[in-house]
């Protein structure tokens, strides 16, 4: 049973969850405490789940077994005061309407009690120059912005961003996360899948690594898979042009000595620690 203290204060607790599509179980027992104010992010391969768990999250999807409650109300129950409170920004919806961006903006904000001005969450995703584009006619990316305005736009508590920036480029990415980060300190709870290692690394409080269905860890990006107390690799080149490597968990050491070998820059030289995407790789592989 969830407790009432741990009802008041999370945003997300999840249970037991289960779901089936016929013979396939695609979410197999997942367990998830999400507290108000952190930005959380859903990690795992095509198939594994994310999707069908999210979506359940959002109301959108029926689930076989498991208790779930999202700002203290089960989703299978929603009603419009509750879908007001959460904000979706859906995987790549496609819309060929004739409205233009500002129009489609403005006709949303009418849905909500307490809307962001619409000109003003125009600016914010990047899309001021294309407030008169018809949708039709917007690029993949702008399209993606325009979700993420839809889904900010009612001032939500909860947010959810499915793939938030696929298909964006490199600087609509940055600035997105910027937004991102803008949205968490004004206290908005924020539930992401991605694909992107960088992105969660980058944005995310904590991870939570899914396979099959199940929850393999979950953990703070820097803290996942044992990354924290992980030997790092000290990488140089000799003067016989050879690259050399040790792994060593006294990487300082290993530096000092091959300053002294060298007397001066040792060439090549870089030290490293796993990535979040090697320690994830590893972790999905062994599923
Ligand atoms: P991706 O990273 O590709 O978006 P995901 O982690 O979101 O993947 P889900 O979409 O939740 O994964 O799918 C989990 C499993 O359930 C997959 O095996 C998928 O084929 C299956 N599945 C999802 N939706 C349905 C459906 N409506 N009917 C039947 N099977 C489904």
């Amino acid at each position: 049973m969830l407790d009432h203290v741990s009802l008041a204060e999370a945003a997300v607790s999840v249970h037991g969850l289960r779901k089936t599509y016929g013979e396939r179980t695609a979410v197999d027992g997942v367990d998830l405490d999400i507290p108000r104010g952190e930005v959380f992010a859903l990690l795992g391969p095509n198939g594994a789940g994310k999707t069908t768990t999210v979506e359940i999250l959002e109301g959108y999807r029926s689930r076989d077994a498991g208790e779930v409650s999202v700002l203290g109300v089960d989703p299978a129950d929603a009603t419009p005061q509750w879908r007001a409170r959460v904000g979706i920004v859906l995987q790549s919806v496609t819309d060929l309407s004739e409205l233009t961006v500002a129009e489609t903006v403005r006709h949303f904000a009418g849905y909500y009690p307490r809307p962001r001005d619409p000109d003003e969450v125009i600016a914010t995703v990047g899309l001021t120059d294309s407030a008169a584009q018809r949708i039709r006619l917007l690029s993949g990316g702008q399209r993606r912005r325009l979700d993420v305005a839809l889904g900010i736009l009612g001032r939500p508590e909860l947010l959810f961003l499915d793939e938030p920036t696929t298909g964006f480029d490199p600087a609509a990415r940055r600035q997105f996360w910027d937004l991102v980060e803008d949205l968490a300190r004004e206290g908005t709870t924020i539930l992401l899948t991605t694909h992107y290692l960088e992105e969660a690394e980058r944005l995310a409080d904590r991870v939570a690594v899914i396979a099959s269905g199940r929850i393999v860890e979950v953990a703070e990006p820097a803290a996942l898979g044992g990354r924290r107390n992980a030997a790092a690799t000290v990488s140089w080149t000799d003067p016989d042009g050879a690259r050399r490597s040790v792994r060593t968990a006294e990487p300082t050491r290993t530096v000092t000595e091959l300053a002294a070998t060298f007397v001066g820059e040792v060439p090549g030289l870089s030290v490293t620690r796993p990535t979040l995407e090697d320690v994830y790789l590893e972790m999905v592989g062994l599923q």
